[in-house]
This record gives structure tokens, sequence and C-alpha cells, in this order.
């Protein structure tokens, strides 16, 4: 196997037959994971109606196509990703990394209690046709009270991993400040972090990357499109960035579409780019995006697109939205 770098920081092992893309140790928990990895909340339509099938046939060929790390939630389309997801993965389990969560059932239906979790986690196993999660998320933190997530949702899941049912305990969440305080505040194995790391927003740079890896814990850079707003096609109408930075965005799509350019496919590239992170999360309902995905982050990184694009970004640069309790936000 000859292991050939690529423009910047995104390697992929070219393998007699095949390509694969390249993979990472997530922190110290022993799982190895594909630099790109497969977001399931299309799965769940959180984006638009899908087809279903399609979405299973998705999961199967991104595995197929060296994908290897699954992320989802029984928050997604009400636990219909989580179905789906399962579904697909029927047979080939033992070769992914499977992460999903605990503690968000809806828009505004949180319940981090220690036996809710512990109930949740059991009906994701069953959903997800496994006896094992390899990594489990608090989800979106910011809801909840940090107190009480730390000294009581987190050493449930401690309990669950104690018993075999999952690897790695995690949290996920918007607000920087709260991810870094979990990190400090426990012994956690991996932080998810969102909408962070992309062409308009590289805070995740900041404070929270070294502080994860100073304490040895892995990154997750989810949302490389920022939900849909770095796309072609826009976001969902629930998007909840502010409308200066929605319009920039577009005017981004546009400046890419005078080009002849895909602004989904310099975000990825973009994003991809990084080592701060173990793996970066993109949704992908259908085999067609998973193929994009995989062709646009195996081509080089075009600098001088970049530089235009982020010069029509720069006004609204790190621009974010208020996200679950105001204190978790300090
Ligand atoms: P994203 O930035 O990956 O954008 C997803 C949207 O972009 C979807 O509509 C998808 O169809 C579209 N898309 C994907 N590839 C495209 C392409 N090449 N061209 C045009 N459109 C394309 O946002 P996301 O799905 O929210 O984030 C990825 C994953 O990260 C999620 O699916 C989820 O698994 C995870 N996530 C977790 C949290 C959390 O735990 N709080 C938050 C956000 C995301």
């Amino acid at each position: 196997m000859i292991i050939l770098p690529g423009d910047d920081g995104l390697r992929f092992e070219h393998m007699t037959g095949g390509v694969r893309v390249e993979r990472r140790l997530l922190g110290r928990t022993g799982l190895e994971v594909s630099a790109l990895g497969f977001g399931g909340a299309p799965l769940g339509s959180e984006f638009g109606p899908i087809d279903e099938e399609e979405g299973r046939r998705a999961v199967r060929h991104a595995l197929e196509r060296g994908i290897t790390y699954f992320d989802v939630a029984p928050y997604y389309g009400r636990t219909r990703a989580e179905t789906l997801l399962g579904e697909a993965l029927r047979g080939i389990r033992d070769r992914v990394v499977l992460a999903t969560k605990v503690g968000r059932y809806g828009k505004s239906n949180f319940d981090f209690r220690p036996e809710r979790v512990l109930t949740s986690l059991e009906e994701s196993l069953v959903r997800l046709r496994t006896d094992v999660i390899d990594v489990i998320f608090v989800h979106d933190i910011e809801f909840g009270e940090l107190g009480t997530i730390l000294s009581e949702t987190i050493p449930a899941l401690e309990r669950a991993r104690d018993q075999g049912k999952v690897r790695a305990i995690g949290v996920s969440g918007l607000p920087l400040p709260v991810l870094r305080r979990a990190i400090e505040g426990a012994s956690l194995d991996v932080v998810l972090s969102y909408c962070h790391y992309h062409l308009a927003d590289t805070t995740l740079q900041g404070g929270l990357a070294s502080r994860a890896a100073e304490h040895g814990v892995g990154v997750v850079n989810a949302s490389p499109l920022a939900m849909g707003l770095l796309t072609p096609e826009g976001p969902p109408e629930w998007h909840p960035a502010p409308p200066a930075l929605k319009a920039a965005c577009r005017r981004a799509a546009e400046a890419c579409a005078r080009e002849g350019a895909d602004l989904a496919a310099l975000a990825l590239r973009f994003a991809v780019d990084t080592t701060i992170v173990a793996t970066t999360l993109v949704g992908m309902p259908t085999v067609a995006h998973v193929d994009r995905n995989l062709e646009s982050i195996a081509r080089p990184l075009d600098h001088s697109l970049l530089e235009r694009v982020r010069a029509v970004l720069e006004p609204v640069d790190g621009t974010t939205w208020p996200s679950g309790r105001p204190e978790n936000s300090l």
C-alpha cells in the first residue's frame, strides 16, 4: 500500500483496485476513523424528504468507498435515521465505527437524566441492530444544566461503558465555551463541534482544539457545509443563521457559479484539510452525494478560488447564533 500526500492535509491510501480515504485515530479511544465521516441527519429527512432506499444505498456505498465513521442520533427523523442506518449496516456493522447520541428527542425535547439516557441507549442498540455503540454522545449539551450532565449523565454512560455497551463517551453542541468546560470537567473521550470549522467560521481552531488535544480528547468536526449554507442549493428553511450570514453565503455560491465552480466542493475540500480534527462529518443522503464529496476532497485545493470566496465571506467570518441556555455560551 502506498500513501500519497494530498495537496495539503488529507491523504488517500492508493491500494490495488482502489483508493481509501485517510484514517486517523480518534483521540485516545483506540478507534481509527476515516477523515471524512458520514453524517446521518439527512437520513432522518432533516434537510428535506429523501428516498429511503437510496439513503441505505448511500450508506453501503460510502463504506465501499472507504468512509468508515457513521454518525446518527435518535433525534434525526425522531428515530427514523437510526432505523435506516441499522438496516443499511446489516451484515457490515463490524466494519464501521458507529456513533449515536442520547439526551435530545425533539426540537425542544431534552432529557439528560441517567435513567432516560440509559433507556435511550438500549433503544438505539435495537434500532441500530448492534450490541455495542462505538461512540455515544450526549446530544446538544448547551440545552441542559452542565453540572448535572457532568455529575449524572456522563457517569451513567460510564456505567454502560463498564458493561460493554459503549466504547467511548463524548458530548456534542454548538457553543464552544460549553464544550471546553465539559472537556475540563469530565473524563471525556470525544467532543463533537458543529458549524465552527468551515469557510465562514474557523473558531474551532481557537481554544477548543488545543484544549481537547491537551486532554487527549478526539475532535469531530460536523457540518463543513454549515448545514447547507455553503451549497449552491442553500440552507433548509429552519436554518438558524442570521440573515447577514445567509446572504453572504448566497453571494459566495453565486461567485463560485460565475466561475463554473461549486461552493460545496470548495467548502468540503477546505474543511477536510485541517488536522486538528479526527474526522469531518458531512450529510450525504444519496450515492451521488457520496461520490461527489469524495471527488471534491481528492482534488487539489484551489487556493486562488478559496481566497476570493473567503473575501466574500470575510464580513461575516465567525458569525454564529444562540443555542441553548445563555449561560452555556459564556
Ligand atoms: P452539512 O454541513 O454536512 O450539510 C448537509 C446538507 O448538505 C444536506 O442537505 C446535504 O444533502 C447537503 N450536501 C452534502 N453534500 C453536498 C454536495 N456535495 N453538494 C450540495 N449539497 C450537499 O450539515 P449536517 O448534515 O448538519 O452535518 C453533518 C453531520 O454531522 C450530521 O448529519 C450529523 O450526523 C452531524 N451533526 C451533529 C450535530 C450535533 O451533534 N449537535 C450537529 C450538526 C451535525
